[in-house]
């Protein structure tokens, strides 16, 4: 079901922004870096795609020459929580991680299993040869409510950046073998992931606030077996 209901999210996300004329194309992966975070149902995904696609020993060796990335503070969730409630909060500042381990000669190896991360982190102006990425505000504020509705998808469950999370899930379904140098990675895994949280409510504003809306309406709308996401999500 949260495979299903991840397939749709993906499909409502990259219909609506074919709107904004992305620069982004086949080959062009600076921004391929492990600063990439994740729920656990895009991790289990990711998984069952890598083991079926590249192995097992390839998901090991992969995350057993990736260095360990700092953990990161909180969830978008926690984040979106605090704002809420009118805790301060800082924004998770900009990380700049390693290359991701899954890039292969500048294309994605695991590109139909990536993470909502992933496919969010674009730019209308090619920002391969340096520059900042540049997307407008309507598709910032819909990436930030879309991740939110993802961590609802996988609350109580792991969260964190793509290696943690991974590297907890393959030593779990006994995918790598936790000694050496892997044990020292479980550990720290452990310790860098954190846990999602349900949906506080959106942070999006209101000068966008109709255009988002529309793209989290197709979502909601969208139905499994007769009942529609909002549904599944409410426990309906
Ligand atoms: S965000 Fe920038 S570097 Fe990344 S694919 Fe798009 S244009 Fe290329
Ligand atoms: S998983 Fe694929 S799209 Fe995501 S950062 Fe790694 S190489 Fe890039």
């Amino acid at each position: 079901m949260k495979k299903q209901i991840l397939d749709i999210i993906f499909a409502c996300f990259d219909n609506w922004s074919k709107q904004f004329g992305l620069a982004c194309t086949k080959g062009c992966a600076v921004c391929c870096t492990t600063d990439v975070s994740i729920t656990a149902p895009e991790g289990e995904l990711l998984l069952d795609y890598i083991v079926c696609q590249h192995g097992a020993r390839w998901l090991s060796e992969k995350l057993d020459t990736t260095p360990l990335h700092r953990p990161l503070s909180q969830t978008i969730n926690e984040y979106a929580k605090a704002c809420l409630e009118g805790r301060e909060s800082e924004a998770e500042e900009n990380r700049v991680g390693g290359v991701c381990p899954f890039l292969e000669e500048n294309i994605c190896s695991v590109y139909p299993a990536r993470p909502f991360s992933c496919r969010c982190f674009a730019s209308t102006v090619c920002c391969h040869h340096g520059g900042n990425a540049l997307l407008p505000a309507e598709y910032l504020s819909a990436a930030t409510a879309v991740s939110q509705i993802i961590e609802h998808v996988g609350q109580f469950s792991l969260w964190g950046t793509m290696i943690d999370v991974l590297t907890l899930q393959a030593a779990a379904a006994g995918h790598i073998c936790p000694a050496g140098h892997a044990q020292e990675n479980l550990a720290a895994a452990r310790g860098n992931c954190l846990t999602a949280i349900p949906l506080p409510g959106f942070l999006i504003e209101d000068r966008v606030a109709d255009k988002v809306h529309g793209l989290l309406e197709e979502i909601f709308a969208a139905r499994i077996a007769g009942k529609t996401i909002e549904a599944i999500l409410n426990n309906r």
